[in-house]
Formats: C-alpha cells, sequence, structure tokens
C-alpha cells in the first residue's frame, strides 16, 4: 500500500450529490485513498413511497449518466445497482465491499427519516466486516444541529435562526473544495459483479426504472432543463450577472430574475457552498447588507438550510405530521374532484391555473407562484396540504422533501413559522400585483390569449374557460373561522 494513503480502495456512495466539483466525500475519500471507485443505489420502490416522481428521478439518472464521463476521465469508475426498497441497501453493501475488496466508504449525509435510518443501518453493518463509513456534511452549510438557540433547542422561526446561523458562519467564505485528482488507472475493478444473488452492481445507467417513465429528452434538455454539472456551473455564472435585481425582480414570474437552480441544488449538480462563496465573495464576505440583491438570495439560501435544520430537529415532519399538532382537527376536505381541477390547472382562476400549468410542463414552479397556489388549496379549497405537497413531489424537478413540506406547512398555516391562519392570499390581487401585465398567464393560458389586461385576471364568463371553483371571499372567511376555531 502507498504511504500517502490511509485506505488503498475506498467507495464513494453517490446519492444527491452528482458532482465532482466541491464533493465533500469524493473529495475525502480521493483524499485518503489509493484508488476510488464510485456507486450509485437506485431504489425505485422506497422513491416511489417517498412520492418522488418521474422528472426528478429523470433528472437525477441523467445528471448521473453525465457524471459516469466526468468521473472515468478520472479513472474512478461508477456502479450502478438497482435495488427495491433501502432495507435492502445494508447487506448489499456489505457484499459489495467484500467483493471489491473496499476498506473505506465515504457519503454525504441525507436528512429525511428514512434517509437517516438506512445510512445508520450501513454503518451498523459495515461495522460487523471492519469497514468504516464517513457521513459528511455536504448538503448543507452547517451540520443540523448546529445551529441552537440560547437554551440549546432547536429553532422554530426563521429570523433569529438566520442571526445566529450568520454569527455561526463566522466569516467563512465557503470556497469549494479542490477537484478530486485523477486516479491511477486500475485493471482490478471488475466490469460488474453479482449481489444477493439477483441484482447485479453493473457500469451502465438505465434509461428509466420500473415503476417510472423516463421523461424523454429533446435536444438534451428535460422538461426544458439541461441536466448536469456543466449546465449548473453556467446557470451559476450566468446568474451572477443578474444577482443584483433578484431582491426587486424576484417576484414576478414572467421575469426570468431568479437563479432556477433548485433543480441542480437537488441533485447535487451543483454545491449549496459553490452558490454561497459565489455571492458572498461578490458582497465582499457580508451576508446581511452590501447589496440589496445578494443579501437577499444568500438569505433565501438560509431559508433552505433553516428547512433541513428543522427535519433533523423534528423527526414528526418526515411522517407527514403538521409542526402544530391541533391543526390535525381542521376538517380538511378531500374533494378529488376539485383537487383533479387544481392539478390539472382548470380551476377558473387565472393565475393559479397557469401556475400549475408551468409546473406540469416544465417541472419548476416560481416561488411567488407556489406560495399562490399552496394557500389556495389550502385554505380556499380547505383540501389537505399533504396532498398538494404530494403533487408537488410528484411533478417538482426540484422535489426536495424538506423546502416542500416546510413551503407547504408555512402556507397552510400548519408549520413552524407558518404565515398566520387569517393571511390568506388573495389569488386576484397577487395576480394584479404581480402579473400586471398577464404576460405570464397568456404564456400558459392560451385561451386568455386575447384578453385585456383589465379583464386576464378574472375573466367574464365564456365557453373556453371555465367559471371560479370557488368563491375566493367566502371560502377565504370561511377558512378563517375554522383555524379561528382551532384556538
Ligand atoms: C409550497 C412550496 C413548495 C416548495 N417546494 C420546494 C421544493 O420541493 N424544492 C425546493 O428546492 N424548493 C421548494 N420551495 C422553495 C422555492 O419555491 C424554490 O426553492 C424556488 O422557487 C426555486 O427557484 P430558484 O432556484 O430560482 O430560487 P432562488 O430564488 O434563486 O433561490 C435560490 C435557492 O434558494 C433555495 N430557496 C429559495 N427559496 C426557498 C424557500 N422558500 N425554501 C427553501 N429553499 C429556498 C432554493 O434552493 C433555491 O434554488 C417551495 C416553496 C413553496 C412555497
Amino acid at each position: 500500500m502507498s504511504s500517502r494513503f490511509a485506505f488503498q480502495r475506498g467507495l464513494v456512495w453517490l446519492r444527491n450529490d452528482l458532482r465532482i466539483q466541491d464533493n465533500t466525500a469524493l473529495y475525502h475519500a480521493a483524499r485518503s485513498c489509493a484508488q476510488v471507485a464510485a456507486i450509485f443505489i437506485a431504489c425505485p420502490q422506497t422513491w416511489r413511497s417517498h412520492d418522488e416522481g418521474d422528472p426528478v428521478v429523470s433528472f437525477r439518472l441523467a445528471c448521473l449518466r453525465e457524471l459516469q464521463q466526468s468521473l472515468a476521465e478520472r479513472h474512478i469508475p461508477l456502479y450502478f445497482l438497482e435495488l427495491q426498497k433501502f432495507a435492502q441497501v445494508p447487506r448489499a453493501m456489505v457484499q459489495i465491499a467484500q467483493k471489491l475488496k473496499i476498506d473505506a466508504l465515504f457519503a454525504n449525509a441525507e436528512y429525511p427519516l428514512n434517509e437517516r435510518r438506512r445510512d445508520s443501518d450501513v454503518r451498523e453493518a459495515l461495522k460487523k466486516i471492519d469497514v468504516p463509513i464517513e457521513y459528511c456534511t455536504d448538503r448543507t452549510l452547517l451540520p443540523p444541529g448546529a445551529v441552537k438557540t440560547g437554551s440549546g433547542d432547536a429553532y422554530k422561526v426563521f429570523t433569529p435562526f438566520k442571526h445566529t446561523f450568520i454569527e455561526q458562519c463566522g466569516g467563512t467564505d465557503f470556497a469549494p473544495l479542490p477537484q478530486p485528482r485523477t486516479m491511477e488507472e486500475d485493471d482490478n475493478w471488475p466490469s460488474w459483479i453479482e449481489v444477493r444473488g439477483e441484482h447485479n452492481l453493473v457500469q451502465t445507467i438505465p434509461a428509466q426504472l420500473p415503476g417510472y417513465h423516463a421523461v424523454p429528452e429533446k435536444k438534451g434538455e428535460l422538461l426544458g432543463w439541461k441536466p448536469g454539472e456543466k449546465a449548473a456551473a453556467k446557470r451559476l455564472r450566468e446568474f451572477r450577472e443578474d444577482i443584483d435585481g433578484y431582491e426587486d425582480e424576484r417576484d414576478y414570474p414572467a421575469i426570468d430574475a431568479t437563479s432556477r437552480l433548485s433543480p441542480y441544488l437537488n441533485c447535487g449538480a451543483i454545491s449549496i457552498r459553490q452558490c454561497a462563496h459565489m455571492a458572498l465573495t461578490l458582497n465582499n464576505g457580508q451576508w446581511a447588507g452590501g447589496s440589496d440583491g445578494i443579501s437577499c438570495w444568500l438569505s433565501e439560501l438560509i431559508w433552505r438550510e433553516f428547512y433541513t435544520h428543522l427535519l433533523v430537529a423534528f423527526p414528526q415532519l418526515s411522517k407527514h405530521k403538521p409542526f402544530k399538532p391541533e391543526t390535525d382537527k381542521v376538517p380538511w376536505s378531500y374533494d378529488q374532484d376539485k383537487f383533479r381541477h387544481w392539478c390539472d390547472g382548470k380551476t377558473g382562476v387565472p393565475i393559479v391555473d397557469a401556475a400549475m400549468r408551468q409546473l406540469n410542463q416544465t417541472g419548476w414552479m416560481h416561488n411567488r407562484l407556489r406560495m399562490v397556489v399552496a394557500s389556495f388549496l389550502s385554505k380556499n379549497l380547505l383540501i389537505d396540504w399533504r396532498w398538494g405537497e404530494r403533487y408537488f413531489m410528484q411533478h417538482l424537478l426540484d422535489a426536495d422533501f424538506a423546502a416542500n413540506n416546510g413551503g407547504w406547512q408555512w402556507a397552510a398555516s400548519t408549520g413552524t413559522d407558518a404565515a398566520p391562519y387569517f393571511r390568506v392570499f388573495n389569488p386576484y390581487s397577487q395576480s394584479k400585483k404581480f402579473d400586471r401585465h398577464g404576460e405570464f398567464i397568456r404564456d400558459f393560458v392560451p385561451e386568455l390569449r386575447e384578453l385585456g389586461d383589465d379583464e386576464i385576471h378574472c375573466p367574464p364568463p365564456s365557453q373556453n374557460y371555465p367559471p371560479p371553483i370557488c368563491d375566493v371571499g367566502q371560502s377565504r372567511k370561511h377558512a378563517i373561522e375554522v383555524f379561528a376555531a382551532l384556538k
């Protein structure tokens, strides 16, 4: 064994960290092992039970294919294994470690409850064969649990969390880690091995998985998004040019003013450190102050951090429980018909319909509209927010349990730091304020294209567009009464 390295053969277990640049687990593996291979394990049955849909899974596989090439250039083989469930992973990992003669395993930590249980089971299983595993902090800037109140508890409210978070960052600039070195060529990595008698560890990434339909690629894009680390880096460079205008323009869905990095952050084609480093460098190291656009964007990155930290501090969130238990007494509606109208963008409320069609057609929705449609479903229709949360998970390219659950519970007034129950978004005033000339509505609701700016937000009855499925004023009043009665 070369004395430079602590281990001869290391394995990096890739999950939602699909990049070479600034990948903590990969970096540590390359520093401490003479030879490194990578593995990705797909568990379609578990993913389905977590409501991960075709868009997010197709995007993940496409990013993985690009990553395989970049890894191969550094002589790091990428193995792919398809199991059904997380529960099968520990035993499979033991066999893999034995057959590939692995001395150490490296992975970046994941935070939803089932992922944490899986990872701790893998640790236990590998302990029995003396293979150490290192789980690294990579998905967040600070490890969940690190940002505490004076009395040592987790924060439940964003603003104090943000202050302590910034304090705790202590001026670090989150400079990305160096790239992993190129390994010496090693013919000892087999091209495939058998695992558990029925599954093969191979070096080809499938186009689709059982129970999933591959979203077709058009001109190298999925739903208009180019997968992979290079596309993510390009997007970050482009956004860097516009970031100063972020605060002023981020709420207007017809303007391309937000970073649109969420699908890449979600599958890890770009790291949160790369994003924070870019913004902090431009803002002379300041989280708050300096450029309004930059500090506003940095604050959004802290929202992402906040929701992930909450997930670890409050395990009930991973079990689809409301953060405020009393809100489970809300007499939620389970009206399939109305829900379908909402999903399909046929509620008769143009801004809601345009937003839902944006989601269905592009796998992404503007943040302002996520709040509007979530409020409409959970307050005006009083439909259980978990139905909406689930639909988003199934259709978003950036489907992230922590951010999605946090966003839904915020809008439904069931979460920590949620919108007060009496603040119900009025979709018509939101529409007039943030899509004043109806440009966004016209893009996604072609049947309203000919209407003028004054009519498009609340169109007159017509044959080709449905009337609203609810009276926005009355339903708002009803929702407020229902929530007030919980007190
Ligand atoms: C009901 C609801 C559901 C949501 N579901 C998701 C989800 O599944 N996945 C997801 O990544 N975001 C989710 N968000 C948060 C937010 O809408 C998206 O992160 C944002 O629209 C992504 O676009 P962007 O990359 O252009 O964001 P930017 O405005 O450029 O922000 C930069 C990054 O900061 C993070 N971020 C921004 N706003 C938030 C926020 N409110 N909460 C947490 N992180 C944030 C994201 O990683 C985002 O990519 C949800 C919000 C709501 C209200």
